[in-house]
């Protein structure tokens, strides 16, 4: 599975759990290379023994950001408090503050933690989003991560078993509230709860869902990877009632986006 650079070179998610594909970015673009990985905790590095050190391992993790150009402090705030080992299977806690994608089961990942903090800089630049639709919730983390800074957080997961996975972790996290997650196709967004002041897709689809556009306020944001084999990420504006202005960001590889639901 060759090709999966990362900021940092190759990473190591292809070592026995290599997913399909990573939700990672594939080109380092001007982002500065910073190789201070967090050390690994000492003693056993279990999910369940995780908890005294992961103070520690976010705290690298957010200076590892901060090091790859992320300046938005509220990304920063809310990535530096939420457990992301927590969200990502017992056994892969010890690698959850590491750059990488991780398996999140059902052939899906969770994005690397510079992604999502791109991500979330980017839609929320200069602006305080209050509601905000993620299509393809996952785990629940990025929701988690919004949930911090946004006050209403609408998320969208079509497989039902990570569904009820990211319901579970956001309630443990007391989230719940906070986040409204559905088990939907997220390609119609969620017309009853429009309009959302930003959008945020973390699969791929070939071209963006127009329904989603149509669900975006005035002023407001979309991001969402684009493409097949070779994807970017791509920012929408909403500039009138039919009007949106498009940016192309960095290569990235994401899971796809599918329509339809997985029961
Ligand atoms: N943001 C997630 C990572 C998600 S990976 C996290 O923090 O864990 C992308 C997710 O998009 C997968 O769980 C996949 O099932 C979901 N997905 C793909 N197509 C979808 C669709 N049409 N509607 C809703 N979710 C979708």
């Amino acid at each position: 599975m060759a090709g999966r650079r990362t900021g940092r070179g190759m990473t190591g998610v292809g070592k026995g759990f290599t997913p399909a594909n990573s939700n990672t970015r594939i080109s380092s673009g001007a982002v500065t290379r910073s190789n201070n990985a967090p050390a690994a905790p000492t003693g056993s590095p279990s999910g369940g023994n995780l908890g005294l050190n992961s103070d520690r391992l976010r705290h690298a993790m957010v200076q590892r950001l901060r090091a790859q150009g992320i300046v938005d402090e509220r990304v920063l705030s809310a990535m530096a408090v939420v457990p992301r080992h927590l969200f990502v299977d017992e056994a892969l806690a010890s690698r959850a503050y590491e750059d990488a994608a991780l398996p999140i089961g059902h052939g899906q990942t969770i994005s690397q933690p510079w992604v999502v903090a791109h991500m979330l800089s980017v839609v929320c630049e200069n602006r305080q989003p209050v509601r905000v639709l993620e299509v393809g919730a996952g785990c629940g983390y990025q929701a988690a991560v919004l949930a911090q800074f946004v006050r209403e957080v609408h998320g969208i997961e079509r497989i039902r078993g990570l569904y009820d996975l990211a319901r579970d972790r956001l309630r443990i996290q007391r989230l719940a509230a906070r986040v409204r997650l559905t088990h939907g196709d997220g390609m119609l967004g969620q017309p009853g709860s429009a309009p959302f002041d930003a959008i945020v897709v973390a699969a791929a689809g070939l071209a963006i869902p127009h329904a989603l556009l149509e669900q975006l306020s005035m002023g407001g944001r979309l991001i969402a990877p684009e493409g097949g084999a070779e994807q970017r990420l791509v920012l929408m504006e909403r500039t009138g009632p039919a009007n949106w202005s498009r940016r192309e960001l960095d290569a990235v590889r994401f899971v796809p986006l599918r329509a339809g639901i997985q029961s």
